[in-house]
């Protein structure tokens, strides 16, 4: 079994109260760090433990932190990006959700180790249920002095918002949030300058995803040498992992990054395999952004190397023959599964999200959605597929924020990976306007689908 150090203590009843939480260890990283700590120490073990941003980018969180300017006399802000929407990534809503006070309690020893006195909780409009636990258990948590005036009596002070986004995917992009906080609309800044210069009302601002701050507690109460000895080489500590699609037990996973792709979908530990005895076709494994791999690249590098739950190892081989951790949204395809139908579905997303600053993203996502819309029902034409290709290749890099790449990514994974699909879309119009046409294990090549 793997050690679990966000949660371990899930299944406890009334795990959600500040009084339970506290019985299963809660709040000690507070204590440990105001009473012991200097922030500068803090921040330091961060560093040393190696954590990486949990949202998407692997950013190494304590260098993030050390980039925070810090000019006298202007405040400084802790914001947690809370606005999970990437689709198949569901983590962060069952942390919140489940274990309130853990990121309550992450967020109060980070903003402590960042010197900032007030800190945010941004969280996406769907998630409201989840905020109003969120706002339950800070309410515990001020009613018992572990928020607001004189911590622990350390003279320390703290307030700590939970803000309600409008439900924008955008938004979850870091200086869109930022736009979003200040009560305007979600459009992403042009950077530099970065927030940890110029972030929220024009202050240094750090903004960490929700399983990033909630890692802060176990690397404190632990140190961050200890966090470090978990996991290979720059993946370091345990990763939470939401796994969804064709598998036979889906769900949320906290994992050591240490075991093979091929151990999380067939153990039993973890999804199980995949459902309706069939066989493993294809897999998006960090959330829609990231590149779709193949059975066989899923399990087993371009080297030949078994393919390991860890950030090298998923991108192992680049976009040719790899992909990414990403936000760890798990998404696995049965043999079943309609790769053009899927590549449209994300399309539709991201053109829907596009907030439509710059042409290459909103007008490249319609293109692209139209394009993949007439392919899968079967009005395609041989040339759709290199226009897709060449629209976006047009994308990528050349947009104010990340969503642009996002969007195309996934669409190019498709077509290098497969291409023949695509082909077959405009060869056999007939055959897939059949609900069931969905590929018959006999049309995929021996590599793409496999059983262990
Ligand atoms: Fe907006 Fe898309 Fe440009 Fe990002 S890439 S700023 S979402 S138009």
């Amino acid at each position: 079994m793997g050690r679990k150090l966000l949660i371990e203590h899930v299944h406890v009843p009334g795990i959600e109260t500040l009084e339970v939480y506290r019985s299963k260890g809660g709040y000690t990283s507070v204590e440990k760090a105001i009473k012991t700590m200097s922030p500068e120490a803090v921040v330091e073990e961060v560093k040393k433990s190696g954590l990486r941003g949990r949202g998407g980018a692997g950013f190494p969180t304590g260098l993030k932190w050390s980039f925070l300017a810090k000019p006298p006399g202007v405040a400084r802000y802790l914001v947690c990006n809370a606005d999970e929407s990437e689709p198949g990534t569901f983590k962060d809503r069952y942390l919140m959700e489940k274990i309130p006070h853990a990121l309550i309690e992450g967020m109060i020893t980070s903003s402590y180790a960042l010197g900032a006195h007030t800190s945010y909780i941004y969280i996406r409009g769907e998630y409201f249920y989840v905020a109003r636990i969120l706002e339950q258990a800070i309410d515990e948590a001020y009613a018992a002095g572990w928020l607001g005036k004189n911590i622990l009596g350390s003279g320390y002070d703290l307030d700590l918002y939970v803000h309600i986004g409008a439900g924008a995917y955008i938004c979850g992009e870091e200086t869109a949030l930022l736009e979003s906080l200040e009560g305007k609309r979600g459009n992403p800044r042009i950077k530099p300058p970065f927030p940890a210069i110029a972030g929220l009302y024009g202050c240094p601002t750090v903004v960490n995803n929700v399983e990033t701050i909630a890692a802060v507690v176990p690397i404190v109460n632990e140190g961050g040498c200890e966090y470090a000895k978990i996991g290979i080489g720059k993946s370091t500590g345990t990763k939470l992992i939401s796994a969804g699609g064709h598998l036979n037990k889906p769900g949320v996973y906290e994992i050591e990054m240490s075991i093979s792709v091929e151990e999380f979908i067939y153990s039993d530990e973890y999804c199980g395999g995949i459902s309706g005895g069939k066989k493993l076709k294809a897999c998006v494994p960090g959330g829609s952004s990231v590149p779709i791999l193949p059975a066989d690249l899923l399990l087993t590098t371009a080297n030949g190397e078994k393919r390991m739950m860890t950030y090298e190892s998923l991108s192992d081989g680049g976009f040719a023959t790899g992909s990414m951790m990403g936000s760890g949204g798990f998404i696995a395809y049965n043999e079943t599964a309609c790769i053009v139908r899927n590549t449209w579905n994300f399309s539709r997303f991201y053109h829907h999200e596009s907030c439509g600053q710059c042409s290459p993203c909103r007008e490249g996502t319609g293109w692209m959605e139209k394009i993949l819309h007439r392919l899968e029902n079967g009005h395609g034409k041989m040339e759709d597929i290199d226009l897709l290709w060449d629209i976006q290749r047009k994308i990528e890099g050349n947009t104010i924020c990340p969503l642009g790449d996002a969007a195309a990514w996934p669409v190019a994974a498709a077509i290098r990976h497969f291409r023949e699909e695509f082909e077959y879309h405009v060869k056999y119009p007939e055959k897939i306007k059949d609900p069931n046409h969905f590929h018959k294990q006999s049309f995929l090549s021996s590599k793409q689908s496999v059983t262990i």
